[in-house]
Order: structure tokens, then sequence, then C-alpha cells
């Protein structure tokens, strides 16, 4: 049989690196991309190749694709998971910043997206895994752009399926809850650099509290589990959201509707006090 082709976006740190390991220990060949090469080195293996790779640079994206073609002929399944999230309100992250949360996290699944899928639409098979959030279905104060930006692969990914199924293509969002990673001390120290009046410090603080259970968060072993059972039993979940807390928020929205899970999300974030 021949081995299965992966490509694995952010592969350098958190969900992506155990998403290559696991995939490239199941016996995929895996081309892992990131930025940082030192990180990505430190998994290299008989089964992962590790590529540069800035998801905002185009001639980044269509060398590795080409690359990959060259090489192995096919690409079975993509992973598109490099991403960040810009904490702030909405009134003081500049544009700058919120257009650079939009070209990772969104242009760069599309960008992606558009390189792969006329080599899967040719070979007539081919699993697309968007890694979205729990911000892709509900936003809070404080995460707006970044649940913009989610929002926006979901309308995609949703959009593709359809597009795409014919071809024997499955499309098939993940979206993680809180995750212990580098992302929140990451978006910790973004949400640092965006300059807020006094006004919105009781929003800071409430984002503080949030984001403190992420110490007890699960590891991204899980979500690397979720991504392998989608590419390898048949009829994966279009969506699927865990652990549960990512679950437990989307439905917690729908049952209480836009206000009241408003009031809900204030009191944990204690602005009611
Ligand atoms: P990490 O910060 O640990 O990993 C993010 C990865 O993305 C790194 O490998 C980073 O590599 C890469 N990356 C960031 N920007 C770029 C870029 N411009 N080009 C190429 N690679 C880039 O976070 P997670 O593993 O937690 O995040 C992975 C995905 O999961 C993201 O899409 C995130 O939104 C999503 N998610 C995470 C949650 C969590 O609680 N952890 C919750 C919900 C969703 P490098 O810097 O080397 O380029």
């Amino acid at each position: 049989m021949t081995q299965r082709i992966a490509l694995v976006t952010g592969a350098s740190s958190g969900i992506g690196r155990a998403t290559a390991q696991l995939l490239a220990d199941r016996g995929y060949y895996v081309f892992a991309g990131a930025r940082r090469m030192d990180r990505l080195e430190q998994i290299r293996s008989a089964n992962i190749e590790p590529i540069e790779l800035d998801v905002s640079d185009d001639h980044a994206i269509h060398r590795m694709v080409n690359h990959i073609i060259s090489n192995r002929g096919r690409i079975d399944v993509l992973v598109n998971n490099a991403g960040f999230g810009q904490l702030g309100t909405i009134e003081c992250v500049s544009m700058e910043a919120a257009h650079r949360q939009f070209e990772v996290n969104v242009f760069g699944y599309a960008r992606f997206m558009q390189a792969v899928l006329p080599h899967m639409r040719k070979q007539k098979s081919g699993h697309i895994v968007n890694i979205t959030s729990v911000m892709g279905r509900i936003s809070t104060p404080g995460f707006g752009w970044y649940a913009a930006s989610k929002h926006a692969v979901e309308a995609l990914s949703d959009a593709v399926r359809g597009e795409v199924m014919d071809f024997g293509i499955e499309v098939v969002l993940i979206a993680p809850g809180l995750i212990k990673t580098e992302f929140v001390p990451k978006q910790l120290d973004l949400l640092r650099t965006v300059a807020h009046p006094l006004a919105y410090q009781k929003i800071l603080k409430g984002l503080h509290i949030l984001l403190a259970n992420e110490p007890k968060s699960p590891g991204p072993a899980i979500i690397a589990q979720a991504v392998l059972d989608t590419v390898t039993k048949p009829n994966p979940p279009i969506r699927y959201a865990l652990p549960l807390d990512s679950k437990a928020s989307v439905i917690a929205r729908w049952l209480l509707g836009a206000r009241l899970f408003a009031r809900a999300v204030r009191h944990q974030m204690k602005l009611n006090f």
C-alpha cells in the first residue's frame, strides 16, 4: 500500500506538533510547516519532514505544495492549524493587528485549501481538517477579532465542503476549547501590546479570569487524536468540538440566546460585580 501523505501547518508547537507526531507514528509521511525551524528540527524523523513556512506568504505555500507533489506525487491530508489569538477590545486592537489576525488565521487556511484542492480533485480523494475553535461559534468580550477569524474559517469550511463533496474530498472542522499549549501565553503577550484606556480595566481583568483555567486544561494530544480519527474513520463528524467546554459553550449560547448568554459570560468574567 502507498504511504499516505499529510501536510500539517503550525507544527512547531502545541496541537500541530502533537498532530504531526501522531500521524507519523501511525505511518503517515508528514510535511510539517512553521516559521521556527529550530523547533521543527526537534521532531524530524523518518516520517516527518520539516519545512520553513509562513502561512501569510503565498510563495512559501506554493513552494511547499510543489515540493510535496514533486517528491511524493499526492497529498492525502491537509491539517490547517497555524494560528494565534489576538486578544483585546474591538475599539483598541489596531486595524493593522486585526488584518494580521485574518491574514494568518483566515487567509492562511484559504491559501492552503486553494493550493491543495487541484491535487486532491485530480486524485479524487483527500481530507481537509481545519482547526477552528469554540470561538468559531460564540464570541465574548476581548476575543472579538479572534472569534471573527474563526467564524470566517467555519463559514469557508461549510461552503467548500459542499463544493468538493463530489470529488471524494472531506472537509472537517475541529473546534478545541481551552487546550494547554503556547497559545494562551502568546495571547496574553499580545494583549499587553494593545493600549487600553482605564475604562477597559475590568474587561482586561475578566479576560485573565476566563483564561486562568488554562494550566488545568488538557494537553494537545486529545486534539491530535481527533484529527487522526477524522482522517481514518468512515463518515467522520463534520464538526468535532472537544473537550466538553467547547461543546457546552455552544449549546449554552443556543439555549440561552444572545442576551442571556452575554450576561452569563459577563458574570463569569466578574464584570457585574
Ligand atoms: P501554539 O501557539 O502552541 O501553536 C501555534 C502554531 O502556529 C505554532 O506552531 C506556530 O509556529 C504556528 N504559526 C503561527 N503563526 C504562523 C505563521 N504566520 N506561519 C506559520 N505558522 C504559524 O497554539 P495551539 O497549538 O494551541 O494552536 C493551534 C491552533 O489551535 C490555532 O489555530 C488555534 O487558534 C487553535 N485553538 C487553540 C486553542 C487553545 O486553547 N490552545 C483553543 C482553540 C483553538 P511558528 O511560530 O514557529 O511559526
